[in-house]
C-alpha cells in the first residue's frame, strides 16, 4: 500500500494528497503533518517505513468537504485520491487513481465557493515585451484574456480581480507575485504562444483564434493556453465547457489601480465592515450570478459611451414603470444556473441542481413579459437573449420529483410515471412490505407462533425470526441464518427467492434512475450555449434591476456624459460617508473644467476634506460603471484614470515606511497622470520634515497644474500652498468651514471658495480630548513659534530690526498691510493675532 501511496504521491509532490482508504481520507509523512497543523486535527502514526513509524493524519470522508473548503481557504491545493478497483476481485491494495485536484482557483462544487463573489483562476506571462493575463471562473466557464504593454497595468489588473490562484511561469514567478498569495508556479513551455493557440483552437473547435479577438494577442493566447491545460489537469477525466474567449480591451476601461480601489472603497471597507463598501451598498441583485456582474461593472468602470448610455437608459426606464422591486422578486426562484451549467458540463450536476434550472427556466417567461412593457433597447436585448427553454424546462418538471435528495444514488430523483420501467421496479421493490406481513401472517398460523416476525437486516438480508422458546417449531424448509441471545433467525426458499427479486429489483431501479438522469444531462449539454446566453442575460437584467432599485432607494441622479473635459457635478454626496453616519449629509458641488483644473483644499482636521475628494472619483467612477450617482445632477466629461494618493499607511508587509509609501503613490501619478485623468492628493509631504513636506507638496502641485494638467483635488494642511492659486494656471483655492461656538468648535463640511484662514488645530485636538492642560501648553508654544517666526522673517521686507523686540524704523507710506505690521507687539499677541500675523508676513514675503 505504501508503494501505491508513494507512487501516486511522486506525480503531486507540492500539494496534499488525500488517500482513500475505506471510511477516511489520510495523509502521510509531511502532508500528515501539514494537514494536522492547518486542520487541528490529531497526528498519529501508522505502520513503519526504515523501521521508523509513518506519521498520519486522517479525515472521514462524509466529512471531507468542510476540510477542502478550510484548506482551500488557506491557499492550498489537494489531490484527491479514491478507490477505483473492485476490493473483492482485487489482491493486494485496492486500484487507486487521482481522480481530481481541488486548488482555490478551480473549485466548482457550491459548498466550497463563495455564492456572491467570482472565483477566479489566474495565468500570467510574457511574450517579447506583452505582458498576457488569461482568467477563468471554473464554475462558470467564463474565459477572458488580455494583453498588455506594461507589467504595472498587469497588476492593476490583478489587484481587481483578486484571482484566487495565480499561475505563473517559472521564469517570471518574481515579476508576477503578488504580496498576499504565491502563485502557482507551472513550466515556461505550457505558456509558449504558438502551440498554446494550437491547443486553443482544437478545443474551442475553431480554426483560427481570429473570432475571440485575441489571434494577434500571444501574450494573452500563451496565458490562456496554460490556463486550460491546468484547468483539465484538475478536473480529472471531465473537462469543463468553455464556450469561447472574451478579449478584454485594455483601452476602453477607467483604469484604477489597486491603491485607489483600495482608498475609494470599491470592493473592500478600509475599516473591514463589508457593508460599507460600495459594492456592497449597491447590491440588492436577487441572485447570485448578479451580484457577481454588479462587482464586474464595479470594478471595471468602462468608457465606452454606447453601453453606459444604455445602462443609464435601463436604469431610467425601470425607475419611471416602477418596475425593479417587483422584477428582483421575479428572479427569486432563479438559482445560480451559471455555475449550474459549469457542473452539467463537468457532468458533476447534482439533482438539486436540475431542480434549479427548471425552477430558474420556468421563471423566465414572466421575466421576459415584464421585460416587454419597458422602453430599453438594453432590456429589449436582454429579453431576447433569455431565448425560449420550454421545452427543457418542460421536461426537467416532468422527469424530477418536486424535492429531490441531494444524491442520486439515494434514489428518488425521477418521479414516478416519466419512465414505464422505472415505474415497474419500484412497484416491485414496493411492494415487498405487503407481500412481508402477509408472510408473516401466513408462517404464524402454520407454526402455531404468534410471535413470530419477519425482518431484514442490512448484513444478514431478509430472515424469520423466532424466540427461542418457539425455535423447535422450526420446519425443514427453515435454514438457520443468525443466532441471537433470545431468539433464532432462518430463511426460506421462498423467502430467499423474493430477496433476490427485491433486491435486484432495487438496483435496477437506481440504474434506470441514472440512464435517465444521464439522458436529462445529455438534453441540457445539447441546449449548453443558448442556456449560457440566458444565464448572462439574467444576471445583467438582476444587476439593472439592483442598481434601479438602489437609485431610488438611495436618491440617485441620471449622470450625463459630456465631451467637454471635466466634471460639474451639483449637490454631490459621498454614499459610504451618508450610509456610516446618523447626521445629516451636507452635499457639495464639483467643477473642474479648462478653467479651473487644480483645486487646492484647506480646512481643519476633520472638516471634510477626504470626503468631498472621494465623492467626485466615485461619482465619477459610478458614472463610468452605468450606474446613477449619488447627486442631484452630475455631468461627467472624459476621464481616463483615476488616481489617488490618500493616508499614509504603512506598508509593514512589503518593508516601506510611511513616507516611502506616499512617495511610491506619489511618483506614480507624476509619471502617469494625463490631461484626462482625475487625481486626488491628499495631504502629501506629511511623512517628512515640515520643509521637505511643503516644498515636496508645492513642486508636485506645480507639476501638475503646469505639465500633466490632470484634474486634480488637492488637500493640504500646509497653508502657505493656497498663494499657488495666484500663479499656476487654472487653480483655485477651496475650503472647508468650522465654526467656533465659545470653546466648541462645529464642522460644517461646506465647500466654499477661497482659502481657509485656520487650521483650528489646537481646537481639533482639544475636541478629540486631548488634556486641557496640554492644549494651554500648545498654545504656549505655539505662540512662541510664531512670535519667532515673525522676527525672523519680519527684517527680511525691512518691517523690524535685527533686533527681536525693537520696532523697525516706519514703512513706507501707503501700504496698509506694512503699516498694520509695524504696530504690532510681537511679544504681546494673542495667538490667534500671532497666526494672522504671519500668515500676512508670509503673503508678503512671497
Ligand atoms: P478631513 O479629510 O478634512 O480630515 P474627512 O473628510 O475625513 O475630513 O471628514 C471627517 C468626518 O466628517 C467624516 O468621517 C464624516 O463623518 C464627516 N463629514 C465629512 N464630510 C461630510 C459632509 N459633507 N456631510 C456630513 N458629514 C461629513
Amino acid at each position: 500500500m505504501m508503494q501505491q501511496y508513494l507512487g501516486l504521491k511522486a506525480q503531486h509532490p507540492n500539494i496534499l494528497l488525500f488517500y482513500r482508504m475505506g471510511d477516511f481520507y489520510e495523509l502521510f509523512f509531511d502532508d500528515a503533518r501539514r494537514a494536522a497543523e492547518l486542520l487541528d486535527i490529531t497526528l498519529t502514526t501508522r505502520g513503519q517505513s526504515a523501521g521508523e513509524p509513518i506519521p498520519m493524519a486522517g479525515v472521514p470522508y462524509h466529512a471531507a468537504e468542510g476540510y477542502l473548503a478550510r484548506l482551500v481557504k488557506l491557499g492550498e491545493s489537494v489531490a484527491i485520491c479514491e478507490q477505483v478497483g473492485d476490493p473483492a476481485a482485487s489482491k493486494g491494495p485496492v486500484e487507486r487513481q487521482v481522480v481530481r485536484v481541488v486548488t482555490p482557483g478551480t473549485l466548482t462544487d457550491d459548498a466550497l465557493l463563495d455564492a456572491r463573489r467570482e472565483n477566479l483562476l489566474a495565468a500570467a506571462c510574457k511574450v517579447g515585451k506583452a505582458w498576457g493575463l488569461a482568467r477563468i471562473e471554473v464554475s462558470t466557464a467564463r474565459c477572458v484574456v488580455a494583453q498588455y504593454s506594461e507589467l504595472q497595468t498587469l497588476h492593476n489588473d490583478l489587484a481587481r480581480l483578486r484571482p484566487a490562484e495565480l499561475l505563473a511561469p517559472e521564469s517570471l514567478i518574481a515579476e508576477l507575485q503578488t504580496l498576499d498569495k504565491p502563485a502557482t508556479t507551472r513550466p515556461d513551455w505550457h505558456f509558449e504562444p504558438q502551440s498554446a493557440a494550437n491547443r486553443l483552437c482544437e478545443r474551442l473547435a475553431v480554426t483560427d483564434l481570429t473570432g475571440f479577438g485575441c489571434a494577434d494577442l500571444p501574450a494573452a493566447i500563451g496565458a490562456a493556453g496554460a490556463l486550460l491545460d491546468y484547468v483539465d489537469e484538475t478536473q480529472g477525466s471531465a473537462r469543463v465547457f468553455v464556450d469561447g474567449l472574451q478579449t478584454e480591451a485594455t483601452d476602453t476601461a477607467l483604469i484604477l489601480d489597486a491603491i485607489s480601489r483600495r482608498n475609494l472603497e470599491i470592493d473592500q471597507s478600509l475599516s473591514g465592515d463589508h457593508r460599507y463598501c460600495i459594492t456592497a451598498l449597491l447590491d440588492r441583485c436577487t441572485t447570485a450570478m448578479g451580484s457577481r456582474e454588479l462587482a464586474r461593472w464595479l470594478a471595471r468602470p468602462i468608457r465606452d459611451r454606447d453601453v453606459l448610455l444604455a445602462r443609464y437608459q435601463a436604469i431610467d426606464a425601470l425607475l419611471k414603470a416602477s418596475a425593479a422591486a417587483p422584477l428582483l422578486d421575479q428572479l427569486r426562484p432563479v438559482a445560480d444556473i451559471e455555475r449550474i451549467l459549469s457542473r452539467v458540463s463537468l457532468r458533476s450536476a447534482r439533482p438539486r441542481d436540475l431542480t434549479g434550472l427548471q425552477r430558474s427556466l420556468a421563471a423566465v417567461p414572466g421575466i421576459a413579459a415584464a421585460l416587454a412593457e419597458l422602453s430599453s433597447p438594453l432590456l429589449d436585448a436582454l429579453s431576447k437573449q433569455l431565448g425560449n427553454h420550454d421545452a427543457l424546462q418542460d421536461t426537467l418538471a416532468r422527469a424530477l420529483t418536486d424535492e429531490p435528495p441531494v444524491w442520486l444514488k439515494d434514489g428518488g430523483v425521477i418521479r414516478p410515471g416519466f419512465d414505464d420501467e422505472l415505474d415497474e421496479l419500484r412497484a416491485l421493490s414496493e411492494h415487498a412490505d405487503g407481500y412481508l406481513r402477509e408472510l408473516e401472517t401466513r408462517e404464524r398460523k402454520r407454526l402455531g407462533a404468534d410471535k413470530l416476525k419477519v425482518g431484514y437486516n442490512r448484513v444478514h438480508g431478509y430472515f424469520i425470526e423466532l424466540s427461542r422458546a418457539h425455535s423447535h417449531k422450526a420446519p425443514d424448509d427453515y435454514t438457520r441464518r443468525q443466532t441471537l441471545k433470545n431468539a433464532e433467525r432462518f430463511i426460506t426458499p421462498e423467502l430467499k427467492e423474493f430477496e433476490d427479486k427485491v433486491l435486484s429489483a432495487r438496483e435496477r431501479a437506481l440504474a434506470r434512475e441514472k440512464q435517465l438522469y444521464d439522458g436529462l444531462l445529455d438534453t441540457i449539454t445539447a441546449d449548453l450555449r443558448p442556456l449560457t446566453a440566458c444565464a448572462q442575460a439574467l444576471s445583467s437584467i438582476d444587476t439593472l434591476a439592483s442598481l434601479a432599485e438602489r437609485a431610488a432607494a438611495l436618491n440617485l441622479a441620471q449622470p450625463t456624459l459630456r465631451n467637454a473635459p471635466g466634471l460639474d457635478i451639483r449637490g454631490g454626496r459621498h454614499l459610504i460617508v451618508e450610509a456610516a453616519s446618523d447626521q445629516p449629509f451636507v452635499a457639495n458641488d464639483t467643477t473642474l473644467d479648462d478653467q479651473q483644473r487644480l483645486l487646492i483644499i484647506t480646512g481643519p482636521n476633520m472638516g471634510g476634506k477626504s470626503t468631498f475628494m472621494r465623492q467626485t472619483a466615485l461619482i465619477t467612477l459610478l458614472a463610468y460603471a452605468g450606474s446613477f450617482v449619488p447627486a442631484v445632477s452630475a455631468e461627467i466629461g472624459p476621464i481616463d484614470r483615476i488616481f489617488t494618493r490618500i493616508g499614509a499607511a504603512d506598508d509593514l508587509a512589503g518593508g516601506r515606511s510611511t513616507f516611502m509609501v506616499e512617495m511610491h503613490e506619489t511618483a506614480n501619478i507624476l509619471n502617469n497622470a494625463t490631461e484626462h485623468s482625475l487625481v486626488l492628493m491628499d495631504e502629501i509631504g506629511r511623512g517628512t520634515s515640515t520643509y521637505d513636506g511643503l516644498s515636496l507638496a508645492r513642486a508636485a502641485a506645480e507639476w501638475l497644474a503646469n505639465k500633466t494638467r490632470a484634474f486634480t483635488l488637492f488637500a493640504t494642511h500646509y497653508f502657505e500652498l493656497t498663494a499657488l492659486a495666484e500663479q499656476l494656471p487654472a487653480t483655485l483655492n477651496l475650503h472647508l468651514d468650522a465654526s467656533e461656538y465659545g470653546d466648541d468648535l462645529v464642522f460644517l463640511h461646506r465647500v466654499k471658495p477661497g482659502p481657509a484662514n485656520r487650521s483650528y488645530g489646537l481646537q481639533v485636538a482639544a475636541k478629540a480630548g486631548v488634556p486641557k492642560a496640554v492644549i494651554t501648553a500648545a498654545r504656549k508654544h505655539l505662540q512662541a513659534l510664531e512670535q519667532d517666526a515673525l522676527r525672523t522673517h519680519a527684517p527680511q521686507i525691512g518691517l523690524f530690526d535685527a533686533a527681536p523686540t525693537a520696532q523697525a524704523e516706519a514703512p513706507p507710506p501707503g501700504d496698509p498691510l506694512r503699516e498694520h505690521l509695524a504696530e504690532l507687539d510681537v511679544d504681546n499677541l494673542t495667538p490667534r493675532e500671532a497666526q494672522d500675523a504671519l500668515y500676512r508676513l508670509l503673503e508678503l514675503l512671497d
